[in-house]
């Protein structure tokens, strides 16, 4: 069982396309705050990012943003935080914010959300860390890359124990009850270690 104080939750600078993905970044900050359950994310006062943090306040969760100096400079840091930490670099925001983190949680996002999502499940196959990482599908926004990442398993590049790592919920409190029940898979990152 996962003892989860915090989640880092990675999530869009943009709100998107649909009222859903609002409502679940609102969802997941309520189910947070309810079960007493710290957030770690960007330090934003944009996209998601903001609507997460907002609900979260109102909530009276505890918050901590994690920010790079310049994007600070470029004023889209969150000044109603009590908890913002300015880093120097991108890399020093994601380690300090996996630090923080018991969990990771990616709700709809583009090409940053991807890429701060791949980073943790990258360093959880690789046994780096036995921390859930999940994905919160509003609205089936995830539905085709799950499929793609269905076929990395066909094609032997993924072992499907590492595919199955990634949880993947519509609902908030659902996905919150799977990462307190997760235990990390102990095997080898290689699908045919030995052979070429
Ligand atoms: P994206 O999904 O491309 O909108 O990027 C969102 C992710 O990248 C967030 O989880 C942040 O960590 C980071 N990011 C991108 N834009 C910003 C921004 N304006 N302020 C803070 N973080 C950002």
């Amino acid at each position: 069982m996962a003892e989860l104080r915090r989640i880092a939750v990675f999530c869009g600078s943009n709100i998107g396309a649909r009222p859903e993905y609002v409502a679940a970044a609102k969802a997941l900050g309520r189910a947070l705050a309810d079960r007493g359950i710290g957030l770690v994310y960007g330090g934003s006062n944009v996209g998601l990012m903001a609507v997460l943090a907002d609900e979260m306040l109102d909530e009276l969760g505890d918050v901590i943003g994690v920010i790079p100096r310049t994007l600070v400079e470029r004023e889209v840091a969150n000044t109603q935080l009590s908890d913002l930490r300015i880093v120097d670099s991108m890399h020093e925001r994601k380690a300090l914010m996996a630090e923080l983190a018991d969990g990771f949680i990616a709700l709809p996002g583009g090409i940053g959300t991807l890429e701060e999502f791949f980073e943790t499940w990258t360093w959880a196959q690789l046994g780096m860390h036995q921390k859930p990482c999940g994905l919160l599908n509003a609205a089936g926004y995830f539905d085709s890359l799950l499929t793609f990442l269905d076929r990395t398993v066909e094609e032997k590049f993924v072992r499907g124990i590492h595919r199955q790592m990634v949880i993947v919920e519509d609902a908030a409190g659902a996905l919150l009850d799977r990462f307190a029940a997760y235990e990390a898979p102990q095997v080898v990152k290689w699908v045919n270690a030995g052979t070429i």
